[in-house]
């Protein structure tokens, strides 16, 4: 496993403006520093525990994302440091970020998760839920988080034309609420397995683990 030669392979094969967030969970300092001294500043965790001792570890011009679902009881945690939270998917989450950018005094970026696999155990939102969040941010005013546009994770299958029309669907949402959200900027799509067809479709951000640092255990 060689994850300088994987970094340069990867980002040699997406367009430039494409934001790559290497995903480190399970990962060692060690790993992540190769990643690092090749010049790869962007990291993806899912755990707020693991996240928030390898930022107290590591260079602090790197810049973390949470990618994973997230508990209202540890958004303390990371809200002094956290670059983007990419799993908002309720509108009580969204209001602890809120707060605890508040208690940070910084504004703490966002996506929505939208849920777009048929499997239970992926979180998100669903559009009628995305058009009630955006009605009550309407009237509400959250300053201390910044809604920077939608993130969804496509089933775990070989069947490529059903990942197609799960990314289909969030990017038709991502559009279609764009015109509504100022601030959208970021189509958080695409894994090792499916950031091809995601990039293919209008993904802007992609979260890839193991073709850069090898399978987890
Ligand atoms: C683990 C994870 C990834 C990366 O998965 P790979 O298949 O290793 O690229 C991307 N997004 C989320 C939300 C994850 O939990």
């Amino acid at each position: 496993m060689n994850i300088q030669k994987n970094l340069d392979t990867l980002k040699n094969s997406i367009p430039k403006e494409i934001t790559l967030i290497a995903v480190s969970k399970t990962k060692s300092i060690k790993e992540i520093l190769l990643a690092y001294n090749h010049g790869h500043k962007i990291f993806g965790e899912n755990k707020i525990q693991e996240m928030t001792s390898k930022w107290e570890t590591l260079p602090k011009d790197i810049e973390w994302h949470m990618i994973g679902h997230v508990q209202r009881n540890k958004v303390k945690y990371m809200a002094p440091y956290v670059s983007m939270i990419h799993g908002v998917d309720s509108l009580k989450l969204l209001k602890e970020i809120n707060k605890q950018g508040k208690n940070n005094n910084r504004c703490i970026n966002c996506l929505i998760q939208i849920r777009i696999a048929d499997e239970s155990s992926k979180f998100g939102m669903n559009r009628s839920e995305l058009e009630e969040l955006y009605e009550n941010l309407k009237y509400n005013q959250y300053k201390y988080v910044k809604i920077c546009g939608l993130m969804g994770m496509a089933t775990n299958t070989v069947d490529g034309f059903k990942i197609y029309k799960e990314f289909e669907h969030l990017k038709s949402l991502y559009n279609e609420f764009k015109n509504k959200f100022s601030s959208f900027n970021y189509l958080s799509m695409g894994m090792s397995a499916d950031y091809k067809i995601a990039i293919d479709l209008g993904s802007n951000m992609i979260r890839v683990g193991s073709k850069i640092f090898g399978v987890r255990n």
